[in-house]
């Protein structure tokens, strides 16, 4: 498979285009070093100044959406070490977490000293959720570049009940734990406003409610939510301008009691589902749905292209996949 010289990005990636030194589009349009660190810190000093306006006396300041997975472990830990936040962590358990993320989510929450809740939706809705999702487009082919399908339906959730949960509980900032390569510098603090909002939910919300009917409506937000648009939180992704470092992350994480879980697949340390996600949009559309970010992350010289293109074309766990269809009902 030919891919870009530079970042690895496959030639089978949509709108992708190579000129003779083998380089992609994507690393021509990149700005540079330079222009990422002087936007990085931009972004630092924007995210201080917020957080001295919204800091609250009493309640929470801010709602991790908390995946337990190493990235939002070590958010979770700057949050409150180095910004002494009064943070609400929240899981959604989409039924695939891994037993041992279970174990790293009640070291880190417990060390820290966090309040944490655990979401868990019925497992018939997630379930019919995931087994449409898998090979049916039910949302816009752009979300297709950047994740699979059965990974845009559960990010969906936790994005819409984690809104929810902070606009009812007045909680100004939702924080995500996306790694630099998820979350682009620009869009790594941006106030929620119910008119983009509304058209979000409407990509997410009709298809799902096509699949299981009006029991959806819970995750999402209704018309009274919409009319409090003074509630709506700013959504903050702080490692998009903060240092990145996988191998001090790993080491802090560490000394809380997070350990790595051996049967995730190497783009996820929390969730097992993502192994079959991953295999059937490699199936049907011949690239990986973490090329994007990880070519990114190798732009930004934060991975070498070769560890990425590793990850890229490790294998696929079998055996997890199977524990997963079963769970799934699929087969
Ligand atoms: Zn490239």
């Amino acid at each position: 498979m030919k891919r870009c010289v530079r970042c690895g990005l496959p030639e089978t990636f949509p709108n992708i285009r190579f000129d003779d030194e083998g380089i992609c589009n994507f690393c021509r349009a990149y700005r540079g070093k330079e222009k990422l660190e002087q936007a990085k810190e931009k972004f630092r000093n924007k995210f201080e100044k917020l957080l001295a306006e919204k800091k609250r006396t009493g309640g929470y300041d801010c709602l991790m959406a908390y995946s337990g997975g190493k990235d939002s472990s070590y958010t979770l830990k700057v949050l409150k070490e180095q910004y002494g936040l009064r943070t609400l962590a929240l899981t959604m358990d989409n039924g695939f977490i891994s037993p041992r993320t279970m174990e790293n989510i009640r070291n880190v929450v417990e060390n820290l000293g966090i309040d944490y809740i655990l979401y868990k939706p019925r497992f018939d809705i997630l379930k019919k959720l995931f087994g449409t999702a898998k090979d049916s487009d039910i949302y816009p082919p752009k979300t297709l570049e950047r994740a699979s399908t059965i990974c845009t339906t559960c990010m969906g959730l936790v994005k819409f009940i984690t809104l929810r949960l902070a606009i009812e509980s007045g909680i100004p900032f939702i924080v995500y734990g996306w790694s630099p390569g998820q979350a682009p510098i620009e869009a790594s603090i941006f106030k929620n406003n119910p008119s983009m909002i509304k058209s979000m939910q409407s990509v997410l919300l009709e298809p799902m409610r096509r699949i299981v009917g009006d029991d959806i409506l819970n995750y999402f937000l209704t018309e009274e939510h919409f009319e409090s648009p003074e509630r709506f939180p700013y959504n903050v992704s702080p490692l998009a301008f903060l240092e990145y470092d996988e191998e001090k992350i790993l080491e802090e994480i560490k000394a809380l009691g997070w350990v790595k879980p051996e049967d995730t697949d190497p783009n996820s340390t929390n969730c097992l589902l993502n192994s079959f996600g991953i295999q059937v949009h490699r199936k049907r559309f011949r690239f990986h749905p973490y090329a994007f970010e990880l070519a990114n992350l190798v732009r930004e010289g934060y991975m070498d292209r070769d560890e990425a293109i590793e990850r890229l074309e490790a294998e696929d766990n079998e055996e997890i996949i199977r524990i997963v269809k079963r769970k799934l009902g699929i087969e």
